[in-house]
């Protein structure tokens, strides 16, 4: 199965992807991720995304559309899980083209919903278990920063919604509950 996990910065995609890797054989594709590696390995496409990712703000669209490209003619026995992947509905477009062009369905588009305040919340308190753990936060974990993430998730990411419930692929579930429910409810729309 190939699904995407759909919500807001700090939702919980991440967490519940990680599940997913460790239960049921699937691959995450984190763009988040992937250019955060990039970031400290300092490659030239990291130094470029470098202060657009501090700032909150998305990456070009063909950059992340690229990353994913390379990733999809891996081996995902459990399939992929498309997290924080498409943002725009460009790049929505795109992934579409690309699953089709590499023999892949799309499964499922799951929504993990939030309210904001709970997202903040969140996203404050990850930043100061990072720091209490003696690493440090992500660089776009704070306030600043959030409210941009915020912003762009509803202006560019949210659209998305609509396009795939009108392609009859949206699912959503109560993203507030204890992690275990989250992750019964998403187990409940991949085993329908
Ligand atoms: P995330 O870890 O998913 O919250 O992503 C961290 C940051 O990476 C975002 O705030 C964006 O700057 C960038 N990013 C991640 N995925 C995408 C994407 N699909 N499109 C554009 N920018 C992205």
């Amino acid at each position: 199965m190939n699904i995407i996990l759909l919500g807001p910065p700090g939702a919980g995609k991440g967490t519940q992807a990680q599940m997913l890797v460790d239960e049921r054989n699937m691959v995450q594709l984190s763009t988040g991720d992937m250019l955060r590696a990039a970031k400290t390995s300092g490659s030239e496409m990291g130094k470029k995304v470098a202060a657009i990712m501090d700032a909150g703000e998305l990456v070009t669209d063909e950059i992340v559309i690229g990353l994913i490209e390379e990733k999809l003619d891996g081996e995902a026995a459990g399939g992929f899980i498309f997290d924080g992947f498409p943002r725009t509905l460009a790049q929505a477009d795109a992934l579409g083209e690309l699953l089709d062009r590499k023999g892949h369905s799309l499964d499922a588009v799951i929504e993990l919903e939030v309210n904001d305040e709970v997202l903040v919340g969140r996203i404050v308190n990850r930043a100061k278990e990072a720091v209490a753990a003696g690493g440090t936060a992500r660089a776009d974990d704070n306030e600043e920063s959030l409210k941009i993430r915020l912003m762009e998730y509803y202006k560019k990411t949210s659209p998305l919604l609509g396009y795939y419930y009108a392609k009859g692929n949206l699912t959503s579930v109560d993203g507030l509950g204890e992690i275990a429910e989250v992750k019964a409810a998403v187990a409940a729309v991949l085993d329908a």
